[in-house]
């Protein structure tokens, strides 16, 4: 048969893909291993699309033309193998969502921050009053808003396995917020594969688009210097003064053609060394597309994060608490440590993927007047952190861990929720820990306020 595109894997992305796919006239088959949604069911059905749930019918997917397949499915997944040897093009969502899309692509990637930056830039624009999308990773996915809705602008949200899947994809404007080791698995445990992948952010880019990155990051200064890079570079810096974009203690510095400005990041509702660094590259993206340094301001003071990261639930007897379930690894924890003067009532564990602790340490011995722990195995906490801090408790109980927490902190102390490990010893995931923290502290508040 002409034309035919099959789908794998039918979540947010597959059923997106599904969508323009049958907009632009293909024969569209989705299959997917596993069950499908109710909701992405639904309208498979409504749009008269066919699929199949539970397996992948061989001889249904390999006569497709043209396969797009969700980023959770590996190179190595034996239907990837099939279709490779058959030569069938195989892409991602991603790529095949900018086939089709009339407009202009902001698109942001990193191991940690994307989520944050991407929000950030999204609402700079948005409130500013241009015609703008969210998409990728965060929210819908970029084929479904492409296939219902025009927009002049998209920003993205994008993970290195959705990039793996890129071919033609170029944004205008492409964020690149820190490579550090994460999701080797997928790629060999070759961390230059890993790096490969990050940089397929700009493989596509022409001499009139803007890299924007983060020059700390050894892994990215290394790998620039190695490679011939197109698009035209802005650095971001928290180390160097003379980049174009850098920041001095808390303010933040700008400088484009015949236009300098200073923002203070006292002036926003982001917090930490680490969201500097995706300010400064979320501000130089909406500059570069054209919003007003007054807007910038404006929307900088507005701005309201995804849960979960740093997020302030509420201050009781003048000691706040602070839900970063999403800290699951040392490296955010880092940052989420860092963004506090301390003292601190730290609370971490649950399940390690191999964190060395040494690596904060320091940041503990200064800060944290009692940690507690939370988790069904704390022994490595234990032994990273008996010599370190004076006082550790543990308990697998949230309600338990908040009265707790509220009884050993004093005034001016912050507790923070900044695990360090993943959730799923004691919860569903890190949405869940993070959820159960917010409404055991509510239910504080309700009762000693
Ligand atoms: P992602 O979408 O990449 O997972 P998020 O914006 O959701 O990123 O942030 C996840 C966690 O990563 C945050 O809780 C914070 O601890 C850490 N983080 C955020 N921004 C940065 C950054 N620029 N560099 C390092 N760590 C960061």
């Amino acid at each position: 048969m002409k034309n035919r595109v099959v789908i794998l894997g039918a979540g947010e992305s597959g059923t997106g893909a599904a969508l323009l796919a049958k907009a632009k006239g293909f024969d569209v088959f989705v299959s997917d291993m596993g069950a499908i949604k109710e909701n992405y069911k639904s309208e498979l059905v409504a749009h008269g699309i066919a699929f199949e749930e539970g397996k992948h019918t061989e001889e249904k997917i390999l006569d497709a033309q043209l396969i797009i397949k969700s980023p959770g499915i590996p190179e190595k997944a034996e239907m990837i193998k099939k279709a490779r040897a058959k030569e069938i093009e195989i892409i991602d969502e991603l790529e095949f969502g900018f086939r089709y899309l009339k407009g202009k692509v902001i698109a942001i990637t990193g191991t940690n921050g994307k989520t944050t930056t991407t929000l950030l830039t999204y609402h700079l624009m948005k409130s500013a009053g241009m015609n703008v999308a969210l998409a990728g990773n965060v929210g819908e996915s970029l084929a479904r808003k492409v296939a219902t809705e025009h927009h002049d602008w998209y920003v993205i949200e994008i993970s290195s396995f959705q990039l793996d899947g890129t071919k033609t994809f170029r944004p205008h404007i492409g964020i690149l917020l820190n490579i550090t080791p994460d999701h080797l698995d997928r790629y060999e445990y070759q961390m230059q594969n890993y790096i490969n992948s990050k940089f397929q952010l700009i493989q596509s880019m022409q001499t009139d688009d803007h890299f924007i990155y983060c020059s700390d990051d050894e892994v990215i200064a290394a790998e620039i210097a190695k490679r011939k890079t197109t698009p035209s570079q802005v650095k971001v810096s928290l180390k160097e003064r003379t980049t174009r974009v850098h920041a001095e203690g808390t303010k933040m510095n700008f400088s484009f053609e015949g236009n300098s400005f200073e923002i203070d990041q006292k002036d926003t509702t982001l917090k930490g060394p680490h969201n500097l660094i995706n300010t400064m590259s979320a501000v130089t993206a909406v500059k570069l597309a054209g919003v007003s340094v007054e807007s910038i301001r404006a929307g900088l003071k507005t701005f309201k994060n995804a849960p979960h990261r740093l997020e302030s639930v509420g201050t009781i007897n003048g000691v706040e608490f602070v839900n970063d379930s999403k800290a699951t690894n040392v490296d955010s924890v880092i940052y989420g440590l860092g963004s506090y003067e301390g003292p601190l009532v730290w609370i971490a564990g649950g399940i390690d993927k191999g964190n060395d602790y040494k690596l904060i340490e320091d940041q503990v011995r200064k800060k944290v007047r009692v940690l507690i722990c939370l988790g069904k195995d704390n022994s490595k906490l234990h032994k990273a952190f008996d010599n370190v801090v004076d006082k550790i408790y543990e308990t697998q109980s949230v309600k338990e861990l908040a009265s707790l927490a509220l009884k050993v902190a004093q005034k001016g102390d912050v507790v923070l929720l900044s695990p360090a490990c993943a959730s799923f010893d004691l919860f569903k995931n890190y949405e869940d820990r993070g959820n159960q923290f917010r409404e055991a502290v509510a239910e504080l508040i309700k009762n000693n306020g």
